[in-house]
């Protein structure tokens, strides 16, 4: 529906896969004001949908792919993208972000999002050219590999004059055509990587789409966003986590910092320290191996790194893949990650699910529940392993099932790492309780960022204290309604780093720094009031642009409390749809390894309080004793119950 508000494009594309209709979805302003776009946005509409007996491979699940108002509109980190689905994985609702440029080229072909619904009969990709859709055949690419897959479709793109028409795609690998429950969508060497967003797209029989086109994404205060933007990019090149540290060593750059923190998942999530854990560091990835940085479309920060594998350039490993496919299997040999990274991307499957699934299985086999061949430390056949999870041969069939689903068939559910079925990812939580409940409780499951990534308060940014529950609450759920929302208006999290004042993070042993990681645990009262009336901040703070630059792109007010009430929607949105497939407080668990065993035997509190704090945090959610969101904050949210 046409918009009077900038950044949208005004139209959302409803298609069904196995009637071939295409039709106009009904998405009006007063929903933009309300549901925004990106993950929230797509919530809306699976909320208007779901009534919580679909299941994830059924013609009834549906994909909707969203950007939101700031994707492509110029401010910085604003290429990202979101994939919804009922996931295969955990059965409920998972978001999955994405940088690249098929947000950008979505709207360039006049979109605002696609809903993708049924199956089609044989293997298919779409075309979407300037709001057209185009089905093909791709019997030809099914079962390539997604760079292979990428590649033959820019010959498909190929203009009379030979040059190739400029495009954005996503496709899946065999992990997706086999519907290995953590498959991934990948464009690029971005990835969406979380849930199994990839094996929904397989069961569609849905290779790839393609978008192209020439629609102007209009900004409603242009000149003003201009200078906005410059200065922006400059706070966030002088910033020392977005201007140094993550340029300087993208997220592998955390490896040394956890390890100091007792924070480097090792063994399985055992221990929280590895010996070699120098090997595997971000340092080591800059010197030897990095080539050059990359970033996605309009970053400054560009923390990708890329490196060589086999002779080729390719995109190198994350944090979470680094340390999991390396001291959380106890591996120290860097380049085999490197090359993992790269062939599970090629798979098209989620390095995080991928790996602590392997470690679950080490750990079976070690404890004589599972002799499945697989060894802590022992690598050289873990390629031939990945590639026989992709294709579901031999014991990769299963494999491909994840953590939960084998510790309950083998034994083990204790060091199943994994919440809500979804396995965890880099940060060992006993000692970060704060993020040990984010992970508990984040609506897609084990997810740091959903989880609201209280670890950056907790050692790795701020040095809080990690292991007491005082506040944690309180600031978790701050910092999951400030990510929501910056998901939702089609920027990248990592844009969210520069909201911890500057000093504060170059001069960690301040007085100022010392007195601030004191007194912060005793703030949960204030944070508190803040996150029940954020209205109260009526204000654009000078530390966080993002709220005049969504007023400059949009022409909506944002004044920060307005900001935060949208991700809180966003948040209690997804919560009261994973309602409906099963969510209440039993389900916000963790394996007992985090919650009854201390990572240190001198320390009782390393360990995460999870019951106790997770009646603090839906006290201060203002929802129900079961963990679920009460009508009347419902009413209050303008979100619908069903
Ligand atoms: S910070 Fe990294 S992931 Fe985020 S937009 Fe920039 S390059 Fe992409």
């Amino acid at each position: 529906m046409a918009t009077e508000y900038g950044g949208y494009m005004g139209k959302v594309l409803r298609i069904n896969l196995t009637t071939r209709e295409v039709d106009e979805y009904p998405f009006s302003d007063r929903e933009r004001e309300l549901f925004i776009g990106g993950k929230t946005m797509a919530a809306k509409i699976l909320s208007d949908h779901f009534k919580g007996t679909e299941q994830p491979f059924s013609d009834e699940n549906m994909m909707v792919i969203t950007t939101g108002p700031m994707t492509g509109s110029g401010a910085p980190s604003s290429s990202r993208f979101n994939i919804s689905t009922l996931s295969p994985l955990t059965g409920y609702v998972t978001s999955s972000n994405c940088g690249g440029n098929f947000g950008y080229y979505l709207k360039k072909a006049g979109l605002d999002a696609l809903i993708v619904q049924g199956h089609c009969e044989k293997p298919t990709w779409l075309e979407i050219n300037s709001g057209k859709v185009i089905f093909h055949e791709a019997d030809d690419f099914w079962g390539m590999k997604t760079g292979a897959t990428q590649e033959a479709l820019d010959e498909k793109m190929k203009l009379p004059n030979g040059r190739v028409r400029k495009n954005g795609k996503i496709c899946i690998g065999p992990a997706g055509e086999n519907q290995v429950l953590y498959a991934s969508v990948v464009s690029n060497e971005r990835v969406a990587g979380r849930g199994g967003v990839g094996a929904v797209m397989g069961w569609m029989r849905l290779k790839a789409i393609c978008a192209s086109g020439n629609k102007e994404i209009s900004v409603k205060e242009k000149e003003k966003m201009v200078a906005h933007t410059q200065k922006w990019f400059k706070y966030l090149r002088k910033h020392p986590l977005t201007g140094e540290q993550l340029p300087k060593l993208g997220t592998a750059g955390l490896v040394s910092s956890m390890q100091m923190k007792g924070l480097l998942s090792t063994k399985n999530y055992s221990e929280g320290h590895f010996d070699d854990f120098e090997l595997i560091s971000g340092e080591r990835l800059a010197e030897q191996y990095n080539i050059v940085n990359k970033g996605c479309l309009t970053c400054p920060i560009r923390c990708s790194r890329t490196v060589e594998v086999e002779g080729k350039a390719v995109k190198g490993p994350e944090l979470e893949t680094l340390v999991l496919l390396g001291s959380g299997i106890c591996n120290n040999n860097l380049e085999a990650v490197l090359r993992w990274n790269y062939e599970l991307d090629e798979l098209g499957m989620d390095t995080i699910s991928c790996a602590n699934t392997i470690s679950y299985a080490m750990e079976a086999n070690e404890k004589g529940l599972w002799d499945n061949g697989l060894h802590f430390s022992e690598i050289d056949d873990l390629s031939a392993v990945m590639e026989k999870i992709a294709h579901k041969e031999g014991i990769g069939a299963e494999l491909a099932l994840g953590s939960k689903r084998l510790s309950e068939k083998y034994g083990g559910t204790e060091f199943a790492i994994h919440a809500k079925g979804m396995e965890l990812a880099a940060y060992e939580p006993r000692k970060a309780v704060g993020l040990g409940l984010g992970y508990a409780v984040s609506n897609r499951g084990g997810c740091h960022l959903n989880g609201g990534y209280a670890v950056i308060l907790e050692g790795l940014g701020l040095s809080v204290n990690p292991t007491t529950y005082h506040g944690k609450a309180d600031m978790t759920m701050l910092m999951q309604n400030l990510m929501e929302m910056i998901s939702a208006s089609g920027q990248c999290l990592f844009t969210s780093y520069a909201f911890f004042p500057a000093p504060l993070m170059s001069h960690p042993n301040s007085w100022y720094t010392k007195l601030v990681n004191a007194v912060l645990p005793y703030c949960g009262g204030a944070v508190r009031i803040l996150n029940k009336f954020p209205e109260i901040a009526a204000i654009h703070l000078p530390v966080f642009h993002h709220t005049k630059g969504f007023e400059y792109v949009t022409g909506m007010k944002m004044p920060f409390g307005r900001y935060m009430r949208c991700g809180e929607r966003g948040y209690n949105l997804e919560r009261e749809l994973n309602r409906r497939f099963g969510v209440d407080a039993t389900k916000d668990a963790l394996p007992k390894r985090l919650t009854d065993v201390v990572q240190d035997p001198k320390d009782p509190n390393s360990k995460v309080p999870l019951e106790k704090l997770k009646q603090v945090y839906y006290h201060a959610r203002g929802w129900d004793d079961n963990g679920l969101p009460t009508k009347k904050l419902l009413q209050k949210l303008n979100i619908e119950a069903k």
